[in-house]
């Protein structure tokens, strides 16, 4: 079962986690996360959801594609219709993953809960974490090989800056932009602040986000 059908749904879980009081950068963060071809397996069927500006984007690439408006939360989102297709296990897909090499006919331009799988956003006890790690549900997938759990996540030991500046700001950049949009005051701003400082330190330790309670707008960052 598809925990999040909408990814809407899935991308505010994530920026509300990124709002908690206290949010933890943990060390995992710094590894680097490889998402190998052949798998597919966090491409089932789900919807493909948009802020309007980022359509607008992906129609300058994709011009005959037509989005649907729909309201959530008070704004508005752009869906892109997502016929499923049945791969050869029988398993809903999205319509724009290439089951030849389980690559994305949308690559450059997929939706926000796409371009997230390698960065983990979770909350335990109240506290939120972002981190990098293979899917803890991972097991319960299925890639395009229809063998159940065996999907090609690959954590790797060392730190990539390359993966960081091309991928991981860009994704975090791009949640502020949800978040900003929602008005959900997340943690994001010190976050990218302290990857981009991290970057030229390589000091790779868990850092901490606090927001004091009074006044509510006051926050401090620390690291342990
Ligand atoms: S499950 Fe892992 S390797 Fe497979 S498509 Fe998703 S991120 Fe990539
Ligand atoms: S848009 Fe691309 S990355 Fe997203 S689910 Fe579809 S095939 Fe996978």
């Amino acid at each position: 079962m598809v925990r999040y059908p909408n990814s809407w749904e899935k991308n505010l879980h994530q920026l509300h986690v990124l709002a908690l009081p206290e949010v933890v950068l943990s060390e995992g963060f710094w590894r680097e996360f490889v998402c190998n071809l052949h798998c597919g397996g966090c491409c089932p069927h789900f919807s493909l959801d948009y802020l309007p500006l980022e359509f607008d984007i992906l129609q300058t690439a994709y011009p005959n594609m037509v989005g649907q408006s729909m309201i959530v939360e008070g704004k508005t989102l752009i869906t892109l219709p997502n016929e499923a297709q049945k791969d050869a296990y029988g398993f809903d897909r999205c319509q724009y993953l290439d089951h030849t090499n389980g690559s994305c006919g949308i690559h450059d331009w997929n939706p926000l809960s796409c371009q997230i799988p390698l960065i983990s956003i979770y909350e335990v006890k109240g506290r939120g974490y972002i981190t990098k790690r293979p899917f803890a549900r991972g097991w319960n997938m299925t890639p395009l090989s229809g063998v159940r759990g065996d999907i090609l996540c690959e954590m790797k030991a060392e730190f990539s800056p390359k993966q960081v500046r091309e991928n991981d700001l860009i994704v975090l950049a791009r949640m502020h932009e949800w978040a900003k949009y929602f008005e959900i005051e997340t943690h994001l701003p010190e976050i990218i602040r302290t990857v981009r400082e991290v970057m030229l330190t390589r000091n790779f330790v868990r850092y901490r986000f606090r927001r004091s309670q009074t006044p509510a707008s006051t926050k401090t960052r620390s690291k342990r």
